[in-house]
C-alpha cells in the first residue's frame, strides 16, 4: 500500500519546517521564500562577505547567461540533462499570433518555440572566465572574484534540499596551480570553522559531479581519483543522508584552455572555485536549529549577528 500524500508529509522530517520557510508555487523545487527564511539568507550572506579577500572583485550576475559561452565551456558534455535554455516565439506577427492562439483552442503553443541566445545559469562562475580572458594576461599573483547568481538545474524534487531554482555564491580564483591549491585548501579549512560557528554537524569529503550518462561515470571516477572536488556535507537531522552545502572545485586548466586564459608567462591559467549553496545552507540552519530564531544557540546567534 502506498502512503497517502498526508502520510508521506508526516514521514518527511523536514515537513514541519517547510511551512515556515516556503510557499508552494505550483512546481516542485520552485518556492517563494518567507521573510523568516530571507532574513537568515541575508545574515549568511553577510557572514560569507565578512570572510572575503579584500582584493576580490565583486560581480553579481543575472539568472541568465550567454548560451554560446556555456556551450563553449563544455556544459553539454557534462550535464546536458540539467540545463535549462531560454526559448521564445520568433517570427512574424502572424506566426507569433498563430502560436499564441493555439493555446486558446487547447493546442500546444510551445511547439513554435525556438532557442534564444540565453540559458539559465547552472552555476555562478561560468561568466567570469570569458570576461577575464578578454582583459588579457592574468597578472602575477592571480585574481580573485566574489560572484553570485540565481541558478537553475532541471532536477525536480519534493525534497527541500534539491531545488530547481536556488542561489549560489562563489569565490573564484584564477592563477597558477599552486595558487589555486592554496586557495582551495585554505577554504576547506575555513569551512570547518564556518560549520562550527553555525552550530552545524558536518563532514568534508572528496566528491564527484553528477556527470551525465555512462561516459559521465568515467568522468566522475577520474574526478575523484584526482581529488578535484570536495564537499562540505551537512545532515539536516540525526540519521539523515548528509546534504552537500558547499563545494571546493579545482578545474585545472579547463577554463584556461577553453578561453585562452593565460598568465603573464604565457601558460594556461588554472582556476578553482568555492561554492556556497545559499539555500541549502539556510535550510540546514532551520533543520538543525528550528524555526524559532530566539531559540538558536547563543553562539550561532552571535556569529550571524541575529
Ligand atoms: P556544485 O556546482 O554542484 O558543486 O554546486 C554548488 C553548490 O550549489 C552545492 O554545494 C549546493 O550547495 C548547491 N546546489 C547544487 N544543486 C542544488 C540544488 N538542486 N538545490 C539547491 N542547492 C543546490
Ligand atoms: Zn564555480
Amino acid at each position: 500500500m502506498t502512503a497517502s500524500p498526508a502520510e508521506a508529509q508526516v514521514k518527511d522530517p523536514l515537513a514541519p519546517i517547510a511551512g515556515a520557510l516556503f510557499r508552494e508555487m505550483g512546481v516542485d523545487g520552485v518556492y517563494a521564500r518567507s521573510a523568516l527564511y530571507e532574513g537568515v539568507i541575508e545574515k549568511l550572506t553577510a557572514f560569507i562577505t565578512s570572510h572575503r579577500d579584500p582584493s576580490a572583485e565583486v560581480l553579481r550576475f543575472p539568472p541568465v547567461m550567454s548560451r554560446k559561452q556555456l556551450e563553449k565551456s563544455g556544459y553539454l558534455d557534462s550535464f546536458p540533462n540539467l540545463l535549462g535554455c531560454v526559448c521564445a516565439l520568433h517570427g512574424t506577427e502572424a506566426q507569433i499570433r498563430g502560436a499564441a492562439e493555439r493555446y486558446k483552442t487547447g493546442g500546444d503553443w510551445t511547439t513554435s518555440l525556438a532557442a534564444a541566445d540565453l540559458v539559465l545559469s547552472p552555476a555562478a562562475c561560468y561568466p567570469v572566465y570569458p570576461m577575464v580572458a578578454a582583459r588579457g594576461a592574468v597578472p602575477a599573483g592571480g585574481l580573485i572574484f566574489d560572484v553570485a547568481a540565481d541558478c537553475f538545474r532541471r532536477e525536480p524534487s519534493r525534497s527541500l534540499d534539491r531545488l530547481q531554482s536556488f542561489r549560489m555564491r562563489e569565490y573564484v580564483r584564477i592563477g597558477t596551480p599552486e595558487e589555486i591549491r592554496a586557495f582551495r585548501d585554505g577554504w576547506m579549512n575555513r569551512a570547518k570553522g564556518f560549520a562550527d560557528q553555525l552550530g552545524l554537524p558536518y563532514a568534508l569529503d572528496v566528491a564527484s559531479d553528477p556527470f551525465f550518462g555512462r561516459v559521465g561515470q568515467m568522468m566522475a571516477v577520474s574526478q575523484v581519483q584526482n581529488a578535484l572536488k570536495f564537499e562540505l556535507l551537512i545532515p539536516y537531522y540525526p540519521g539523515a543522508k548528509p546534504t552537500a552545502c558547499m563545494s571546493f572545485n579545482y578545474h585545472q586548466d579547463h577554463f584556461g584552455e577553453v578561453w585562452g586564459l593565460h598568465t603573464e608567462s604565457r601558460e594556461h591559467a588554472h582556476t578553482g572555485c568555492v561554492a556556497f549553496g545559499m539555500d541549502r545552507l539556510a535550510v540546514a540552519m532551520f533543520a538543525n536549529h528550528g524555526v524559532d530564531l530566539a531559540r538558536w544557540p547563543a553562539s550561532v546567534r552571535r556569529a550571524l549577528a541575529l
